[in-house]
């Protein structure tokens, strides 16, 4: 617990770091995880404990079906590590001394199955944690796996948990896959112990607009299951059981915002133009289909960023070639005649799917990721590239490699995109052979070789979010590298400006579509820097527009010129805070 303002007389404020910006008010909902000591929401006693026994007898069999069907499907791909965890999985689910543990649960504590399975599952954990030998003491996350594997089955996934209007949702952690599922109607704010601003979580929280707070301590335990909670996702503040004159305050507060989104809202049909003349592009990244209706209204100057990642993630298989391409099509034709970047399926370190489990190693982020790890399954990079080049065929979209080390990765992407052609045109299928390939830059080898890779493919786009990661050797995900992983970053600074330089040599557009580009803080720096296009998630197309409108591309060339040449980056960020102040920030 992490009691911010020990004098106030009512409610608790607890302190995090804001992952989603934005204010919420609702009632605490605890996310129950299975084996994460996590206080269940349902802990009455079950009625007919004969029919819970047979509902997790029920589960457990669904569970144990559904991982035998992974192992089959990608067993042989993923190699037999992988799958003989799988298995052992699938045992323990079939394990009679297990099934008996939790149904005797149910019936000596007339608990109900999920309840039982969270305490079974917990104390098993707890147990294994103690012993000396390490390879026992490493199944316990296999065990902690199964008991959320039977505990979705039980609840039928986090959609169908009973949510409470307006529920501020409460976890140690969230993953992905349960966030893609949230409905932002209906949740109106996410607290977790773990989190950073850069993860794939805050990224999809914030394209939501569901506000968040995270890093805070053993939250689970600190804000009751029904508890009244006022969120300020702004300054990182969670109020349980907030006073009268708080809610007064954050009222008022919250009006302000109203009229300060009203303002924004008349920036789309403004153009993004600098004072001195020097026309932005300014696009949206979307993490999903639905989020094309916000780039829509907020004016995006097309799709800099398509994130393939949810499609895939939100089913318990790969989507087929015919639901990518109705997917991306849907996508495509709302935008018309603006473009679409599809980026290629980036998946490996801390996004994975179920169904397609990835090695354990020991160090995944450095391991197998994005284009990658397609090239290791050419199947599912062939399927994807299929349903892009039929699309092509009607609308204007291009393809954008994820986490690309250097120009051996674009040319083997090139030799299957000539192959799945080759495919289409034998079938009869129209496509855009002149279909564009861009590249990322997101390690710092493909920074290095930057000019190499404008000149290999059609575009280059600027992934901020994991070249900070790999540029200062410091985790996005982890919040206590926080410290370390700073944007302002002279070395970061140096890169962006180098690649920049490094596409113009080639004459080829280079956008930033990391979230620095989303953040009005940063954005006459980064024209300073010479970038001429951003892409940005759709509710921040106002504020980065308007940015761009008050800014004169003379002044920030001066100011990129000086701030880069600091030596660190408090110096950086001190000398930014000051020309902010100076300016009024945002909307001034
Ligand atoms: C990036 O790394 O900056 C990026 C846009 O990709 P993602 O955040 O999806 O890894
Ligand atoms: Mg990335």
């Amino acid at each position: 617990m992490t009691p911010f303002d020990a004098s106030s007389r009512g409610g608790l404020v607890l302190k995090g770091v804001p992952l989603s910006p934005g204010l919420g008010r609702g009632t605490a909902c605890l996310l129950p995880q299975a084996g994460g000591g996590l206080p269940v929401a349902d802990r009455k006693p079950a009625a007919d404990l004969g029919a819970e026994a047979s509902r997790f007898a029920a589960a457990c069999r669904r569970a144990a079906a559904g991982l035998e069907q992974i192992r089959l499907a990608v067993g042989a791909a993923v190699g037999t590590a992988v799958a003989g965890i799988l298995e052992a999985q699938e045992l323990l689910l079939r394990d009679a001394v297990f099934l008996d543990l939790v149904s005797k649960r149910i019936h000596d504590k007339k608990l109900s199955a999920e309840t039982a399975v969270s305490e079974v599952v917990g104390e098993l954990d707890h147990a294994l944690g103690q012993v000396e030998d390490p390879y026992l003491r490493e199944r316990s996350a296999d065990l902690r796996d199964i008991g959320q594997r039977v505990y979705l089955e039980l609840t039928a996934g986090v959609r169908q948990l009973d949510l409470p209007e307006a529920a501020i949702l409460v976890a140690p952690e969230l993953a992905p896959s349960v966030v893609a599922t949230l409905d932002p109607r209906r949740v109106s704010g996410v607290v977790t112990e773990l989190g950073a601003k850069a993860s794939h979580v805050a990224i999809l929280l914030r394209s939501l607009g569901i506000p968040a707070v995270g890093a805070i301590p053993d939250v689970a335990r600190s804000v009751p299951a029904g508890s009244p909670v006022l969120l300020d996702a702004i300054a990182g503040l969670v109020f349980v059981d907030p006073e009268d004159h708080v809610l007064r305050e954050y009222a008022r507060l919250e009006a302000d915002l109203v009229a300060h989104d009203a303002l924004l809202a008349q920036e789309a049909s403004r153009p993004a133009v600098t004072t001195d003349g020097v026309a932005v592009r300014v696009a949206a990244n979307l993490g999903k289909a639905a989020d094309t209706e916000a780039a829509v209204r907020g004016g995006a100057d097309g799709v800099g960023l398509f994130r393939t990642e949810f499609a895939f993630d939100i089913r318990g298989r790969f989507p087929t070639e015919d639901e990518q391409a109705a997917i991306l099509r849907g996508v495509a034709e709302r935008l018309a005649p603006k473009p679409v970047v599809v980026r290629l399926l980036d998946i490996g370190a801390e996004k994975t799917f179920p169904y397609f489990p990835l090695p354990a190693v020991a160090n995944p982020a450095l391991h197998l990721r994005g284009t990658r790890l397609l090239l290791a399954h050419p199947e599912v990079l062939r399927t994807q590239l299929r349903a892009i080049l039929r699309v092509s065929g009607h609308c204007s979209v291009s393809v954008l490699l994820p986490m690309v080390g250097g120009v051996e990765e674009v040319r083997a992407v090139k030799h299957s995109l000539a192959a799945a052609k080759a495919e289409l045109a034998s079938e009869g299928t129209t496509f855009d052979d002149a279909l564009l390939l861009g590249a990322m830059i997101e390690v710092p080898s493909a920074a290095l070789v930057a000019d190499d890779l404008a000149r290999e493919t059609d575009f280059l786009s600027l992934g901020t979010n994991d070249l900070v990661q790999y540029l200062l050797a410091a985790d996005r995900d982890e919040p206590a590298m926080s410290g370390y992983y700073r944007a302002l970053h002279p070395a970061v600074l140096r890169t962006l400006r180098s690649v920049v330089l490094a596409a113009r040599r080639a004459g080829k557009e280079v956008t930033l579509c990391g979230e620095i580009a989303a953040d009005p803080f940063y954005t006459e720096l980064l024209l300073g820097l010479g970038l001429r296009s951003f892409s940005v998630a759709p509710r921040q197309l106002g504020v980065v527009r308007h940015e761009i409108r008050r800014a004169s591309v003379r002044t920030a060339t001066a100011l990129a010129r000086r701030v880069s040449s600091l030596p660190t980056r408090d110096e950086i960020r001190a000398a930014l805070e000051r020309r902010w102040e100076r300016c009024g920030g945002a909307l001034g």
